[in-house]
């Protein structure tokens, strides 16, 4: 018997669990030591008092009808004998406990046992479980609305983490924002808020949020002492502020996911009296974490919905674009049959008009034709008469004849000129195409037109040419078109002027020019005179002496030819026309 008292005994004290002794009526009859380590109660001060005297307050009566309730049915249907309840300690904190009874007889008496287990521990673990799996839904639900998820996670570390949980973010400015508060009582919330906004956290301090935002590193302060409020306070209204919301303990963890530093998450401990230990580093840090996952989610949802935003607008860019160059494009295509329309009529215009071109040349040439037979009938008469061959004839007679000699003569030089145009005109002459020196052929020129220069008692000179110039032409057209100018020059220089001729050459061209001093021809006329049948002065033309053609042939010679005629003239005081064709070496 005394052996197995002392085993019990030594049980008794031994477990860390707390186990009382009760009577029939409730009333305790021994404590074991372990009540003074849970619950900060001597186990003396317990005997005599119901078991109901270490629960809070609410539980009491309950608690003692149903042990009364126990002990008179001995009903176990209430599943009385393993209960959670919390227990009160002498300093007023409640701490979970899990309750088993027992009973037994000594003596003839009615014992019963209570075993109370202090389960702190499990009860937190069981609890934060509960709470992050409660906050699971929060963070899934508002993706990209993160500062709502952050708010809601405030509210819901509150009372069960924390007296107050605070979030605090880095802004797009890199400043620290305090994004939520959160206290079961609104008021106290209002008040924080106002002592935020009244004394902003020292952002070099080192300690409190910016630490920890800076470190990374979750910073634990179990007991807020005085010196602690004293650090904090920026002035002596500060400190009693803050003293008087009276915070007992504080942990804050950092906001952070992948690597960065979203913000923290601050909670602190007041009325309720609880203080931060090593323990609630843990589910403080995984707060943080899941809250930085919010974050970072919600940033990568906006990434995301920013890149489709864009994708969108330039697809809606590139549609309209699309549009726009099929717009341009039938234009394009309107614009093309257009003209293939108005090239079609050009081409039938082009073709009506060589159609008409061609009939007046050879109207032209036919005419020029027909019109020398008459003329040559004249001239054959002229020269019959002229020998006397009808009879003698007087001097008068003579003359007249001569008269009409010249004018048949003239008459046939000007169809000739005629013929020769509409030759040109219609593309009907044939060049012979050869190496030839342009000084050469200016000379002989020269011999036939120097009776003329001597009549007009013109001083002629011949600029030698520095060195042959070679060119790639016909050689009889290119005489010709050098006579027209000589006589021109001839023609329209008075008597006593002075009357040049030169050659020389351009990298590509030969040319030739015909220097006068004559009346020269205004500066508006110059293009004119290369149209057929332009002539601009005719008071100073003699009569008979050609149409207005011999310029607009020896343009088209010289064109036909590869090369051109440009003018220089001045009324008064003379004209170059210079002839260019197509060089060639020398060899
Ligand atoms: P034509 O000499 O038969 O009149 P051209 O075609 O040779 O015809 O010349 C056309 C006109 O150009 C001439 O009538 C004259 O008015 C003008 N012209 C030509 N050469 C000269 C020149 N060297 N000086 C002044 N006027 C000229």
């Amino acid at each position: 018997m005394a052996e197995s008292d002392a085993r019990y005994r030594s049980l008794f004290e031994t477990t860390p669990d707390l186990v009382l002794l009760m009577d029939e009526n409730g009333l305790v009859v021994a404590a074991n030591a372990s009540v003074e380590r849970i619950l900060g109660y001597k186990p003396d001060d317990l005997i005599g008092s119901p078991l109901s005297r270490i629960m809070p307050e609410r539980y009491r009566a309950a608690h003692d009808e149903g042990f009364r309730r126990y002990v008179a049915t001995r009903s176990r249907k209430l599943d009385w004998r393993s209960i959670h309840l919390p227990g009160l300690a002498a300093d007023g904190r409640e701490i979970p406990l899990a309750i088993s009874f027992g009973e037994f007889e000594e003596d003839g008496r009615l014992l019963f046992t209570g075993i109370l287990r202090d389960v702190t521990v499990e009860k937190q673990a069981s609890d934060t479980l509960e709470f992050f799996s409660r906050m699971g839904p929060q963070l899934a639900s508002s993706s990209l609305d993160y500062q709502a998820t952050l708010r809601s996670i405030a509210q819901l570390a509150v009372p069960f983490l924390a007296d107050w949980c605070a979030v605090d973010v880095v802004n797009s400015d890199g400043k620290l924002e305090r994004l939520a508060v959160a206290h079961s009582d609104p008021a106290k919330v209002a008040l924080a808020r106002d002592l935020e906004s009244r004394y902003p956290s020292n952002p070099n301090a080192a300690f409190g949020v910016h630490q920890v935002v800076r470190s990374g590193q979750t910073e634990l302060q179990s007991e807020i002492s005085r010196d602690v409020l004293e650090r904090i306070a920026v002035d002596g209204d500060h400190l009693k502020l803050i003293e008087s919301l009276g915070l007992r303990s504080y942990l804050i963890a950092p906001i952070a996911a992948h690597n960065h530093i979203y913000g923290a998450i601050s909670l602190v401990h007041a009325e309720s009296g609880r203080c931060f230990t090593d323990r609630e580093v843990p589910v403080a840090e995984e707060l943080g974490r899941r809250a930085g996952l919010a974050v970072h989610n919600a940033s990568m949802y906006q990434e995301t919905l920013d890149a489709n935003q864009l994708l969108e607008l330039q697809a809606t860019e590139l549609q309209q674009q699309t549009e726009e160059a099929q717009a341009l494009t039938e234009e394009l295509e309107e614009q093309t049959r257009e003209l293939i329309a108005s090239a079609e009529e050009l081409r039938q215009r082009t073709e009506e008009a060589a159609t008409a071109n061609q009939a007046k040349s050879d109207f032209l040439a036919t005419m020029s034709h027909e019109l020398r037979t008459p003329l040559n009938a004249i001239g054959g008469y002229v020269e019959l008469l002229e020998m006397g061959l009808r009879g003698p004839i007087t001097e008068e007679q003579r003359t007249d004849l001569n008269r009409i000699r010249l004018s048949q003569n003239h008459l046939l030089a000007l169809i000739n000129d005629v013929l020769n145009f509409a030759k040109v005109d219609a593309g009907r002459l044939e060049y012979r195409i050869q190496k030839a020196a342009l000084d050469e052929i200016l000379k002989d020129c020269e011999s036939m037109v120097l009776p003329q220069i001597d009549d007009q008692r013109i001083s002629y000179s011949y600029g030698e040419c520095r060195e042959p110039v070679f060119v790639e032409a016909d050689p009889e057209k290119t005489q010709q078109i050098l006579l027209n100018l000589l006589s021109n020059a001839i023609k329209f220089t008075p008597e006593g002027g002075t009357l040049n001729a030169s050659c020389d050459q351009t990298e590509t061209m030969g040319r030739v020019h015909i220097r006068d001093s004559g009346i020269g021809i205004e500066q508006d006329k110059v293009d004119a005179i290369f149209e057929p049948f332009v002539q601009v002065n005719r008071s100073f033309n003699q009569p008979g002496h050609g149409a207005g053609l011999g310029l607009a042939i020896s343009r088209s010679l010289a064109r036909a030819m590869g090369g051109d005629i440009v003018v220089e003239s001045q009324v008064g005081a003379g004209s170059t026309f210079t002839l260019t064709l197509p060089r060639t070496s020398a060899d």
